[in-house]
């Protein structure tokens, strides 16, 4: 028999909790009986005096088992179940196209998304920007789906490790989120809950990311990549740069057609491409899928030339509930804001830094993200025709596209675009794209 505050007394002491304790504590948080100010005195404890790897293990099988896990040996599936998850950043439209491609690749892709994050965009919120496609579908109809195409792409049901969803707003309102042991707990346990064979973190490095630093971002990285084996979920991680906005539109119906052009070949943007080729691959080979890199790229490309990969996706998209044509009529389904303005720039040079931050803040600002929990978003809204830093930049020539529900949003938007963007006199050195993988 264990009492919650002996366990945050032994946690303030700097104290190692066994497994027992642990399970104990969390199995309190979704039913109530242990109340808020012990879960946040024990935030607190974490967050001072960290967890072991082992405690982190625990707790996130913990958290994944406070509600429904997944299986899907029961259906017999001809490949490995298998998902991405990304720390979130701006323009990160990645997983529209990953999911896909695993699937022509023989994966199967289970993908539980998240809705925006301060400033970074969600690959929900995307999906939502596609009318009638329906991303809370009923269990059996995503397992359906993920039979059927290889690949669903759906919001987080309150099944879903429910101790995460209570242990997190807590965190949220006691300035404890910034712990990776929990971090790790909360990102792994609601990952685990969809029963996956292997999963591939992307932690973002750079001005747009989550973590502060590129040694934060490593050590979420290494955190991730141990206890998701331990967990029993074989994990790799790449770290990649979000110091930019990874492709040229930033906003959520504007990002789904980047991600269409992307899909049926009309524009492949280099960035873009790189970071989806290296996770992707990453996916296959850790899945086994593929034997090596090589051999998971080629796969990859014939997936999309053949068409395949698109097939996927427009598949997944009238399964779910969308509109049959939108990969050949994206423009007659999803939504154009009323006011498309240019950025001007104020200078003249090389585009040489720019606070993707601040890109984020920009479009929640137009209502592309939310301001509270509550608010609803505007598809239509958003940032397109994005500058590359490195780029040379002419006065007055523009820095990006405003798309905005009002004239005064759009004013307001250029301003933030405009202070986003830092243009100086020589061209800077280009930043890589993928920092570093770390596998078991
Ligand atoms: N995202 C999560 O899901 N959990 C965290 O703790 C931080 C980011």
């Amino acid at each position: 028999m264990f009492l919650p505050q002996e366990i945050v007394r032994k946690k303030r002491d700097g104290g190692v909790l066994s497994a027992e304790e642990i399970q104990f504590f969390v199995r309190g948080i979704p039913d109530g009986s242990t109340t808020e100010g012990q879960i946040a005195a024990l935030a607190m404890a974490v967050y001072f005096n960290d967890m072991t790897m082992d405690e982190r293990v625990a707790f996130t099988l913990a958290m994944r088992d406070s509600g429904l896990v997944m299986e899907w040996k029961s259906l017999d599936l001809p490949g490995p179940v298998v998902d991405k998850h990304s720390t979130g950043g701006v323009g990160d439209v990645v997983s529209l196209m990953l999911g896909p491609m695993i699937a022509a690749c023989g994966g199967f892709v289970p993908m539980i998304s998240g809705r925006g994050l301060g400033h970074t965009g969600g690959t929900l919120d995307k999906f939502d920007s596609i009318p009638g496609y329906s991303t809370v579908p009923e269990p059996e109809k995503f397992r359906q789906v993920v039979k059927d195409v290889g690949v669903a792409i759906i919001g987080q049901t309150a099944q879903l490790a429910p101790a995460d969803k209570r242990f997190y707003s807590i965190r949220d309102t006691t300035a404890t989120v910034e712990s990776v042991a929990m971090i790790t707990g909360s990102i792994l346990s609601k990952k685990l809950a969809a029963g996956l064979d292997a999963l591939v973190m992307d932690v973002k490095v750079g001005s747009g990311a989550f973590m502060p630093s590129y040694e934060k971002s490593v050590e979420l990285a290494e955190s991730i990549v141990t206890v998701g084996n331990g967990a029993g979920t074989r994990t790799s991680a790449i770290l990649t740069g979000m110091n930019e906005s990874l492709c040229h539109a930033a906003g959520n119906a504007v990002e789904v057609r980047v991600a269409i052009d992307y899909l049926t070949g009309k524009s492949r943007p280099a960035r873009l491409h790189e970071v989806t080729m290296a996770l992707c691959a990453e996916m296959l080979v850790i899945s086994g899928i593929a034997a090596s890199n090589e051999e998971a790229r080629a796969k990859l490309q014939a997936a999309l030339d053949s068409g395949e990969a698109a097939e996927r996706f427009a598949r997944m998209v009238t399964a779910l509930g969308g509109p049959a044509d939108l990969m050949d009529k994206p423009d007659a389904h999803l939504e154009t804001a009323p006011v498309i303005v240019p950025v001007p720039a104020t200078q003249a040079g090389f585009a040489t830094s720019v606070d993707t931050r601040g890109l984020g803040l920009a479009v929640v600002a137009l209502g592309g993200g939310r301001v509270r929990p509550q608010d609803t978003i505007d598809f239509a809204v958003g940032l397109t025709n994005l500058v590359e830093l490195g780029d040379k930049i002419a006065v007055g020539q523009p820095l990006a596209m405003v798309h905005a529900r009002t004239q005064q949003a759009a004013e307001q938007a250029v301003r933030q675009v405009q202070a986003a963007y830092q243009i100086g006199a020589s061209m800077p050195a280009a930043e890589p794209m993928i920092y570093k993988t770390i596998r078991p």
